[in-house]
Order: C-alpha cells, then sequence, then structure tokens
C-alpha cells in the first residue's frame, strides 16, 4: 500500500532553529544553575493563594487577567491599558512579534542574546537581523546602523542574557532618539529587580513619553514563578491592543493569576531574596574574579564565563561535580547565581579548574 501524504506545512517551518532548554536535574542533590532560575521556593501566601484556585480549575480564568492588571497598575504607576499580561514573558515576545513583524520584515536584536529570540522570529514568517555584541556588550551603534526599510522591531534585552550586562541610561536615549518613530523598540526586562547600578534605565521611565518603546517584565526569575508562565507587556494602547489581538485566548491561567498577585503583595520578602541573590552576585563575581577569571559585570540572577572551544569541557567537570551549567556551543558559559552553598560549589569547582 502507498503511505498515505504527509500534511502539507509551512515549507520553511522544518528547517526553524529549536529551542534548547536546560536539562531537567537527574537529582535533587545536583545543583541546577542553567535556566536562570530562583532558588527559593514559592512562599507560604503565594502557595496558598494558588490552593485557593485549585478548586475552580472547571472555569475558563479571567481572559483579560483583569484584577492582576489592577494590581500591577498600582504598583508600577501605569494605566491599565498600558499592560498586557501573557503566557510568560516569551509568550508576550511571540504576541509582540507576530504583531509587529511578518514576511519580508525584519527583527533586529544583538547577539549572543536570549536564545529563543530567533526562533520567534522565524516561527511568524519575519527575518532575524542578529548584530554582535562587542565587549559582551550590546553594541547600539552598529544597531542603529543595521536599521532598514524593513525594520519594525528592535529587542535590547537589558540586562543581556547570556552575558549579564546591562545599556546605560545615556547610550539607550540616544539609541532610541536616533531610531525612526515607527519602528518598535522591545526592553526586554526579565531580570529587572536584579539591577542594582542606578545607571541602568528602568524602562518603565522611558516608555512614558515614547509611544515606540514596549517593556516586557516577568513573574518567572525574581518572583519565582518560572512554572506558571505569567509576564507582561508595558506599552501604550496601541501597541498593547494589538497584542490582545494577537495572543491565545485564556492563556494566563487562573493559578498564574492568583499566584503573581499574591506574589506582588509579597513584594517586601521576595525583593529581599533578591537583594540575597544580588549579593551573592557580588560574591561568585569578586571570587571567580581573584582566581583569575574574566567576568563581565552582571546586572542579572547569572554570570557569563567566555570559555571558547573549553566551553563543553568545562559544563562537564561542573557537572561530574554536581553541578550543572548552561553552555552556548564554543562560546560560554552562563551560571545561575543560587543558595550560598550552591554558589560555593561552583566556585570550588572553577578555581579547581585555573590551578
Ligand atoms: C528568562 C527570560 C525570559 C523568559 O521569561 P518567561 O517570563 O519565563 O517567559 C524572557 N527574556 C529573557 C531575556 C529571559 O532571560
Amino acid at each position: 500500500m502507498p503511505s498515505p501524504p504527509a500534511p502539507r506545512l509551512r515549507a520553511d517551518v522544518s528547517g526553524l532553529p529549536r529551542y534548547v532548554p536546560g536539562r531537567t536535574a537527574p537529582s535533587d542533590r545536583v545543583a541546577k544553575l542553567s535556566s536562570n532560575e530562583n532558588p527559593y521556593p514559592p512562599l507560604p501566601s503565594v502557595v496558598a493563594a494558588m490552593r485557593e484556585e485549585l478548586g475552580r480549575v472547571n472555569r475558563y480564568p479571567d481572559s483579560r487577567s483583569s484584577e492582576l492588571v489592577t494590581e500591577l497598575s498600582a504598583a508600577l504607576a501605569v494605566p491599565p491599558e498600558h499592560l498586557a499580561p501573557g503566557t510568560g514573558s516569551l509568550g508576550v515576545t511571540k504576541d509582540l512579534v507576530c504583531a509587529a513583524a511578518g514576511e519580508g520584515d525584519e527583527v533586529l536584536f544583538a547577539w549572543r542574546s536570549f536564545e529563543a529570540y530567533p526562533m520567534l522570529v522565524w516561527a511568524a514568517g519575519a527575518t532575524p537581523v542578529q548584530v554582535p555584541l562587542r565587549d559582551e556588550r550590546h553594541d547600539l551603534e552598529a544597531m542603529a546602523e543595521a536599521v532598514t526599510d524593513r525594520t519594525r522591531l528592535i529587542i535590547v534585552c537589558n540586562p543581556n542574557n547570556p552575558t549579564g550586562t546591562a545599556v546605560r541610561r545615556g547610550e539607550l536615549e540616544r539609541f532610541l532618539d536616533r531610531l525612526p518613530g515607527h519602528v518598535l523598540v522591545v526592553l526586554d526586562e526579565a531580570y529587572r529587580e536584579f539591577v542594582d547600578d542606578t545607571d541602568v534605565p528602568d524602562g518603565i521611565e522611558l516608555y512614558r513619553d515614547r509611544p515606540n518603546v514596549a517593556v516586557l517584565r516577568t513573574f518567572s526569575k525574581a518572583y519565582g514563578l518560572a512554572r506558571l508562565r505569567v509576564g507582561y507587556a508595558v506599552a501604550h494602547p496601541p501597541v498593547t491592543a494589538a497584542l490582545r489581538a494577537c495572543t491565545v485566548p485564556f492563556g494566563v491561567s487562573g493559578l498564574a493569576q492568583a499566584a503573581a498577585q499574591a506574589s506582588l503583595r509579597a513584594r517586601p520578602e521576595l525583593l529581599e531574596r533578591v537583594r540575597t541573590l544580588v549579593a551573592e552576585r557580588a560574591r561568585v563575581t569578586r571570587a571567580l574574579r581573584a582566581a583569575g577569571w574574566s567576568v563581565p559585570a552582571s546586572q542579572a540572577n547569572f554570570v557569563w564565563l567566555r570559555l571558547g572551544t573549553h566551553t563543553s569541557a568545562f559544563a562537564g567537570a561542573c557537572e561530574a561535580a554536581g553541578v550543572m551549567v548552561r553552555p552556548f556551543g564554543d562560546e560560554g558559559v552562563r551560571i545561575t547565581i543560587g543558595t550560598p552553598e550552591q554558589n560555593d560549589n561552583l566556585l570550588k569547582i572553577a578555581g579547581d579548574w585555573r590551578a
């Protein structure tokens, strides 16, 4: 019998890049410092809010996340219509690309940056344009020069994943001022809460009088809700309306909405944990540098080691010693800041490696 015909899919889909997630830890004894997760479990108040939601899962969630939007609006001092929640900031990024760019359009971002950008752009049928980092930082000059008539969207990952480096207020403002107003600029601030350098601008200040700027935030990292999938965009109403048009209805689950609201209420406690991680970041950076490593100044919850061709050997040595880090090809490894004990283990491995 002849085999039945295969379904006719989009011709370019089979060749699209795939997201390579950090592997699952093989056991609880392995420290997973490979996915930029928050090492602390959810607070009891957040667990209680989710537990209350469990009895309602037969009902669809509020598609607009109205209560969450109201609370975010108060917390960030932005109008509710400037907020668009989604299934993690990844979900919102996908919606943004869909809203701004289609076939023949270009989406510009630095490289190396967040691994998910190329695939989300290709999936929309648009073309990624990747501008190399310079000294591990965004090269905003080169990015401005790479803008063409086809550029529809520019993503600035600040601080940048995986290098941890951040762009400064002056250079970012000059960059924004130079761009044509019809190009949408997304400031991906997934790690905003970990920023302690006052020269690094808060996107929410920058977007206010710039209709072409959108800011992305998430509950996954600082707030420790990575598994629930909730993030949001802050932007002016034409952009948020387009996002609502492009998003999957009911995407943000009731559990995610309840946990995000409870997390906003527990903000002081959660930000205290963030301060601990920021202090650990400083300690890890100092110790690595003292051991002879070159470590770019990180404003996120991870550090970057450029290891070149030694990347996979180093990642293997870490794993053999019970610590998972994230290797990127022949470029380097990204190491998430964990608990003090996990960081101590990492420092021991990194120290031995150089000895
Ligand atoms: C982790 C990360 C995200 C993804 O966040 P979710 O809200 O979990 O989808 C987005 N952008 C960057 C740069 C990240 O590192």
